[in-house]
C-alpha cells in the first residue's frame, strides 16, 4: 500500500499538522517540528506531544507514515568548529523532539562544504554528526536526502550518500530519502520509464533500496542536470507524470512516506487523488 501526503503546515503548533493532511486526503505527511528558519525553538509542551499524537491517532497515520524534516540552517560538515557545534546541537535536539513526539525518523540535507574543506572530509563529518545525533536518542533515525547539488551543497551523488552511510556506526537507524526534483536537478533522468529504470537501479547498486525511508515527489523547474533546485507541480514540470505513475506502481515504494513538496497547496489534494488513482 502506498502512503502519499505533503509537507503541511505545522502553524500554532505541530498538533495542527496531523489535521492539515487529513483536510487534503493524505495517509502520510511531513512537518517542521520548530520554525526551519530559526536557531532557537521553545520545547514542545506536554499539552502539544499529548494533542499530536491524539490526532495522529485520529487521523488513522501511522508514525512510520511521517517525515518530519529539520532545519534549513543546520550545516553538518560547517568547516568552523564553533558553527559545526551549534548545528550538532540543533541538530541533536531535532532528533529529541521527534523521539517526543512518538515519530522514527528525520529527514535532513547532508551539508555543505563551502569550498573550504575536501568532500571526502566533509563526508566523514557529516556521518560523524549522524553518530553524534543517534547517541543521543534511541527510537529515530537518521534520514539523508539527495540534494539538487547547488552550490557546495553533498549529497547530489548516489555516491555521497553511500560514503556517509558506510561512515556511519550504526546503519540500521540510517536511511535515504529520494527527491525526485533533486535527483533529476543532479543529472539523474527520470522522465521515462526506462530512465526511471536506471536510475533506480543506479540508486540500488550504489545505495541499496533498502536504505529507503521516504521519497518527496516533485516535478522540477529546471533541465535536467541544471544542479539548481525548483520545485514544481507534478505534471507542470520537466520531468512530467511517467515518473510519479512509475513510484506509484511499483511495491518498492510501499509503506514508506511519499511527501508532496510541490509549490501550489491549493491543488495538493487533487494531486493526491492523481497519485492514489496510479496505484490502483
Ligand atoms: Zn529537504
Ligand atoms: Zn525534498
Amino acid at each position: 500500500m502506498k502512503h502519499v501526503g505533503a509537507h503541511v503546515s505545522a502553524a500554532g503548533g505541530v498538533e495542527n499538522a496531523p489535521l492539515n493532511a487529513r483536510r487534503i486526503g493524505a495517509n502520510a505527511f511531513a512537518l517542521f517540528t520548530k520554525n526551519q528558519r530559526q536557531w532557537q525553538a521553545k520545547p514542545l509542551t506536554e499539552a502539544s506531544i499529548a494533542a499530536f499524537r491524539e490526532n495522529l491517532d485520529r487521523a488513522g497515520i501511522s508514525p512510520r507514515h511521517v517525515l518530519p524534516h529539520d532545519s534549513y540552517l543546520i550545516n553538518l560538515c560547517h568547516p568552523e568548529a564553533e558553527k559545526l557545534a551549534k548545528s550538532r546541537d540543533a541538530f541533536v535536539d531535532e532528533f529529541q523532539r521527534c523521539q517526543q513526539l512518538g515519530l522514527d525518523r528525520l529527514n535532513f540535507h547532508p551539508g555543505s562544504h563551502l569550498n573550504r574543506i575536501d568532500e571526502a572530509t566533509a563526508l566523514s563529518m557529516i556521518a560523524a554528526s549522524i553518530d553524534i545525533a543517534l547517541a543521543a536518542c534511541d527510537s529515530v533515525s537518521a534520514v539523508i536526502e539527495n540534494t539538487a547539488g547547488q552550490g557546495s551543497n553533498l549529497g547530489w551523488r548516489f555516491e555521497h550518500l553511500a560514503a556517509i552511510i558506510e561512515g556511519v556506526e550504526d546503519r540500521s537507524r540510517v536511511g535515504v530519502c529520494f527527491d525526485t526534483c533533486h535527483a533529476f536537478a543532479a543529472g539523474y533522468d527520470l522522465r521515462t520509464r526506462s530512465a526511471c529504470e536506471a536510475t533506480f537501479r543506479a540508486f540500488d547498486d550504489k545505495v541499496g533500496m533498502g536504505y529507503l525511508m521516504g521519497v518527496h515527489l516533485n516535478d522540477a523547474k529546471k533541465p535536467l542536470g541544471s544542479r539548481v533546485d525548483r520545485h514544481h507541480s507534478l505534471g507542470m514540470g520537466e520531468i512530467g507524470w511517467e515518473a510519479f505513475r512509475y513510484i506509484m506502481s511499483d511495491d518498492r515504494f510501499n509503506d514508506i512516506p511519499l511527501i508532496l513538496e510541490t509549490i501550489d497547496d491549493t491543488i495538493w489534494d487533487q494531486e493526491i487523488a492523481a497519485l492514489r488513482a496510479m496505484s490502483e
